[in-house]
């Protein structure tokens, strides 16, 4: 099994190696940048596992590469937030990190965290497993991992396929944050649930680029999400 991949975001050139070096002798496989910028084009080519990164960055900060990151990849995001305001942590899971940590903290905790992500499971398909779903205008194809609207292919990360899929698995039903974790992140999931509302966004987004997909999905005040009945 190929080692697990960390990027570490940090400007601070001297943090950046320790805790690269921390988790080198861990048996991690790391890559250092020291801008957001190179972040996003690192992120791309080095297909991280887990990103660490800082919010005070020169350039993009941490806020605008973790919203980036998010439309593109399903990567454990721990952001390193320099300041204890709450403000800074809710903005950090609201943008799709998935843990922080305030700094000042030490390499062994940021190390910490980093092997606590990976320790979440992921379900990979979850719900009763037909071959392909068909509700209305959307075509999940489940084998391979293929969604159409109308036809129209759609490029979704591996969370964003596994959410839909949970939602048609159970077309007439609303699911709500927790049944949608559990059926996507698994049960032994900590964390903030509102991470669902970031992975459900992105979604919606995608599926809005064809007429018939905007409004597939409703929100259940109260409750969570289901798919608009189409038919
Ligand atoms: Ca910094």
């Amino acid at each position: 099994m190929s080692a697990a991949r960390v990027l570490v975001v940090e400007d601070e050139v001297r943090l950046a190696q320790i805790v690269g070096r921390y988790l080198e002798h861990d048996g991690f496989t790391v890559r250092l940048v020291h801008d957001g910028a190179q972040a996003l084009m690192d992120a791309a080519t080095f297909r991280p596992d887990v990103v660490v990164l800082d919010v005070m960055l020169p350039g993009a900060d941490g806020f605008e590469v973790c919203r980036a990151l998010r439309q593109t990849s399903d990567c454990y995001i721990v952001m390193l937030t320099a300041r204890e305001a709450e403000r800074d942590k809710l903005a950090a899971l609201a943008l799709g990190a998935d843990d922080y940590v305030v700094k000042p903290c030490s390499p062994r905790e940021i190390l910490a965290r980093v092997r606590a992500m990976l320790r979440r499971p992921r379900i990979e398909t979850p719900g009763p497993v037909w071959p392909a779903v068909a509700i209305g205008p959307l075509w999940i194809d489940v084998e391979a991992r293929r969604v159409e609207v109308n036809g129209q292919a759609l490029d979704l990360t591996r969370t964003e396929f596994d959410l839909l899929h949970a939602l048609a698995a159970r077309p007439a039903a609303a699911l709500t944050r927790s049944e949608l974790i559990r059926a996507v992140w698994g049960p032994g999931w900590f964390g903030d649930e509102h991470v669902v509302d970031v992975h459900v966004a992105n979604l919606r987004r995608k599926l809005s680029a064809t007429p018939a997909g905007a409004g597939l999905i409703r929100t259940v005040r109260g409750i969570g999400y289901g798919l608009e009945d189409a038919s």
